[in-house]
Order: structure tokens, then C-alpha cells, then sequence
């Protein structure tokens, strides 16, 4: 089995298409796929019926939440895409998104990006806006030489075009994936550069509200991170989970199929209720 149960594809703000993503992990010897985008399950309804033999793929999709008034990220897994309650969900996380570019767009614009709102939109296509849209768009107008500097210099969390976030609190979210069947994992918990007291509330109160996973490996990490976040999910009785966070080719370190759990842990498709 290898598992990559966290992927982003066009429908968000990846750059291969649902297909190509499929075939791609298919080559790379995935073998249980989820695609997992932003506040999306777009690429479901994209996807050709016949799928690469000797690939399951589960349905997911990376919710964004907010959580003691940080950004976090819950993925979904084992979903139902097309239920109701899921659809009303994702009307909400659109119409944040929405609301979210302008206000991104408008920092942007103050600081001397005209049209920026215009050029992400333009490379989003009919993907909702996400930074990494704007950072796209800041390195084709030559205001950045790389994608990571956009993050560095403008969009990352506490920069000049960084707005604060307005995305449902984590518990509601938890509940969305809930009442879509689906287990709610907690994504890349060491991204938020919590320290370990506040990542033990996190915990605690993601399996409160009914978070059932932690995402013990995350792409490229190193292993003494990957030993305490498996530690941290058996203390609080959540199982694991492991994805690349893939986005695009290039990023060798989020490669498909790469990331393995680490012997000793419960694996979270263990939960996928039947
Ligand atoms: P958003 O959902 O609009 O907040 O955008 C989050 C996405 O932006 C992440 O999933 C990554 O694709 C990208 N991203 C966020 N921070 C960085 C960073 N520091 N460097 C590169 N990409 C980033
Ligand atoms: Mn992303
Ligand atoms: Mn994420
Ligand atoms: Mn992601």
C-alpha cells in the first residue's frame, strides 16, 4: 500500500489537471489516492470513469478553518462529494474566498500591484482565488523572481498583503466533513509553527470536535518531527495520516507518493467507515 491521502490539482491550486494527477500518482506507484483541494471537490465531477489500474481513490478535499484566530487546515477524507451538506459548506468557503481575494487584491494594489485581483482570477480559471494565485501572478509581472519569495516578501502570514483570516471556526468544519461521512483529519500540523503547548490544545480540541487524524507526515520531513507527531496522535487517540501536499511537478520535495507513515501507527483508512 502506499498512501498519499493530500493532493491539490487544478480544481485549486495545483497545476496538473484531476486526470493528470490521477495518471501521475498512478506512474509514481500510488496506490490510495486523495485529491484534497481547497475548499473544493471540483475535480470529482472532471475525472474520466475508468481509473489507472491498481489505484483506489478516496474522495477528499482540504478545508480551511480557523482555529484560536489562526488559519488552519482540515482535510476530509472519505467523503461523499455530492451531498447536500457538503454543497451548502462549500458555498460558505467560496464566498469567503471571494471576499478574502478582494481584500488581498486591495493590499496588493496599496502596495504599487494594479490589476492584481484581475491577474490571479485570470490564472485561478474557474478555481476559487488562493494565494498561490497572487504569487503566481506577482512572479509573471516580475514583482518577485520566485514563487516562494511572493510568500516571503508579500503573502505569507504577518506580511503587508497577509489579511486576517474570517474561515469558519475548526469545529464547524469538523462538522462539515462529518456530515459528508468523512474523516477529519488535521493537515501538516507543524506548519503552523505552534509551540508544543498550543499544538497540544489544537489537538485536544480537534478530537473534541470530532477530528479523528492527525497528519503524522506531510511531504519531506525530517524524522524526529514525523516521531512526535506519531507520539502526539497516540496521546490523543487520533490515528494517522500521510499525504505530499503535491501542487506541482517541480516541488521535489512534495513529490507523489514519496511520504510513508512510520511503522506503529494507526492508519487512518482503518477508519474509512465501509
Ligand atoms: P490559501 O488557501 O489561499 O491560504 O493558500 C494556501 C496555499 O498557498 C498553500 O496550500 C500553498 O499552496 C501556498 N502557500 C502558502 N504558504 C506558502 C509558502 N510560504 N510558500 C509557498 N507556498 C505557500
Ligand atoms: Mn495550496
Ligand atoms: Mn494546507
Ligand atoms: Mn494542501
Amino acid at each position: 500500500m502506499i498512501a498519499d491521502l493530500h493532493t491539490h490539482s487544478t480544481a485549486s491550486d495545483g497545476t496538473l489537471s484531476p486526470a493528470a494527477l490521477v495518471a501521475a500518482a498512478a506512474a509514481a506507484g500510488v496506490t490510495l489516492l486523495s485529491i484534497t483541494d481547497h475548499d473544493t471537490v471540483a475535480a470529482y465531477a472532471e475525472l474520466p470513469d475508468a481509473l489507472p489500474a491498481g489505484l483506489t481513490l478516496v474522495p477528499g478535499i482540504e478545508f480551511s478553518a480557523q482555529w484560536s484566530r489562526r488559519g488552519v487546515h482540515v482535510v476530509g477524507l472519505n467523503i461523499a462529494p455530492l451531498s447536500d451538506a457538503l454543497a451548502a459548506a462549500l458555498e460558505g468557503q467560496r464566498r469567503v474566498r471571494t471576499e478574502r481575494a478582494e481584500r488581498i487584491a486591495a493590499r496588493l494594489v496599496r502596495l504599487g500591484f494594479d490589476g492584481a485581483l484581475d491577474g490571479a482570477a485570470r490564472l485561478a480559471g474557474s478555481a476559487s482565488i488562493g494565494r498561490a494565485h497572487f504569487a503566481r501572478h506577482l512572479v509573471e509581472r516580475g514583482a518577485v523572481g520566485t514563487f516562494a519569495e511572493a510568500f516571503d516578501r508579500y503573502l505569507g502570514n504577518g506580511k503587508p498583503a497577509a489579511v486576517g483570516e474570517r474561515w469558519p471556526e475548526l469545529a464547524s468544519i469538523v462538522a462539515h466533513v462529518r456530515d459528508a461521512g468523512g474523516t477529519a483529519v488535521l493537515a501538516h500540523p507543524a506548519k503552523y509553527k505552534l509551540t508544543h503547548t498550543k499544538l497540544d490544545r489544537l489537538a485536544r480540541e480537534f478530537r473534541a470536535a470530532g477530528g479523528e487524524a492527525l497528519e503524522v507526515v506531510s511531504g519531506r520531513q525530517v524524522p524526529a518531527l514525523t516521531r512526535s507527531l506519531a507520539a502526539l496522535a497516540a496521546q490523543h487517540g487520533l490515528a494517522a495520516s500521510v499525504g505530499s501536499d503535491f501542487h506541482q511537478p517541480e516541488q521535489h520535495w512534495a513529490a507523489l507518493g514519496r511520504a510513508r507513515l512510520p511503522a506503529g501507527c494507526e492508519p487512518v483508512w482503518a477508519r474509512f467507515a465501509a
